[in-house]
């Protein structure tokens, strides 16, 4: 099974038919039918590494100041207290916990309900532990790896470039701008992928004031690294959604196998 790095920017793009969701409505049409989704968002930071294993994860409206028509969206998908279980299991580095309490944010559901629109495949969610470091998301992605062949779509949702207190607001209707260093930023972050530099891509903290200002902060970055984790050695990787908006985010997004 392919894995992705999704790029979801504004919750928007949820109900709005642009450039970026129609991508991801083709995406759906094109993977192989996954058994479940395992998504690792942005949006959900821990402190320890967590997975959803409710029977029935509830949607999540993660966000505050978006019209109703965004709060009115569900995506019944269900869960998987089986893949719950296995990704603990297949993780032996550290003691997942299974929790019961989250469910579907818009890092999950805003990308996966357009590609998978029947909310028929059980999705999982795995937290972010916002104490650990680049390096140690790295490996713990890494022993995901037997789960894609058990035909399980790892998603990492995310956006490569992402600083919200620098949104160029009076370009905000512009469908495709980006300030020179977020452009920077992501033709740097394509090259290191490209040329499968994963280590300066952990090291980013080091890589100059164009990956600071394009990572304020690790939320939206380090599922990039998740996705990366995963990557086999002739997997090709295929870059899509390749534009910046709002200025100071990307929403490249990649496909990995
Ligand atoms: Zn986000």
């Amino acid at each position: 099974m392919p894995v992705l790095f999704v790029g979801h920017g504004s919750p928007m793009n949820a109900i709005e038919d642009n450039q970026f969701s129609r991508q991801w409505k083709e995406m759906g049409k094109t993977l192989p039918n996954p058994k479940a989704i395992l998504c690792i968002s942005a949006h959900w930071e821990t402190r320890g590494t967590f997975v959803t294993a409710m029977e029935k994860p509830k949607t999540i409206h993660d966000f505050g100041g978006f019209p109703q028509e965004l709060f009115n969206v569900q995506y019944p998908a269900p869960g998987s207290p089986r893949l719950a279980k296995e990704t603990k299991d297949t993780v032996r580095s550290i003691d997942v916990g299974l929790d019961q309490q989250w469910g579907l944010d818009h890092g999950a559901w805003s990308v996966i309900r357009p590609m998978f629109p029947n909310a028929d495949i059980p999705v999982v969610q795995m937290s972010l532990d916002y104490m650990k470091g680049p390096q140690y998301h790295y490996e713990l992605a890494r022993q995901l790896h037997d789960l894609r062949n058990k035909g399980i779509l790892i998603l990492a949702s995310g956006n490569m470039v992402h600083n919200l207190s620098m949104v160029a607001w009076d370009k905000i209707k512009d469908p495709e701008y980006g300030f020179e260093w977020a452009l920077e930023a992501n033709e740097k972050m394509k090259k290191f992928i490209e040329t499968g530099d994963h280590k300066s891509l952990i090291n980013y903290t080091s890589q100059g004031k164009a990956f600071n200002l394009a990572i304020p902060s690790p939320d939206h970055y380090l599922p990039l690294l998740y996705a990366l984790a995963l990557k086999g050695e002739k997997d090709p990787v295929t870059f899509w959604n390749d534009k910046a908006v709002m200025g100071s985010l990307t929403m490249t997004s990649l496909t990995i196998g």
